[in-house]
């Protein structure tokens, strides 16, 4: 399969969730239930993880569960630069 899945960390490396494309392709992040160490295989992993909520196109700041520090989720430019540019490509001749 060639979609990717990013993980999501906290400033300290724990893994608080994962990013993912949707299919009109706009960044959506998984956030985990609780935030899981470092020694993680992601294969072995995935199907154990609790999925607290799916956050897009929002802004949020989210804590880690295991050292409290806090990250900003920002979904990312390519939503608004789809909505900008799309016209001129669409052009028919
Ligand atoms: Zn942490």
């Amino acid at each position: 399969m060639s979609q990717t899945i990013a993980v999501w960390k906290c400033p300290a490396g724990h893994v608080m969730g994962q990013v993912r494309r949707n299919g009109r392709g706009i960044r959506q992040l998984l956030l985990y239930r609780q935030a899981i160490d470092l020694d993680w295989n992601e294969e072995d992993g995935m199907e154990e993880v609790d999925i607290l909520a799916v956050v897009e196109g929002q802004v949020m700041n989210v804590r880690c569960s295991i050292c409290e520090r806090v990250r900003t989720w920002a979904p990312g430019k390519e939503s608004e630069r789809r909505r900008g540019g799309r016209r001129e490509g669409a052009k028919p001749w």
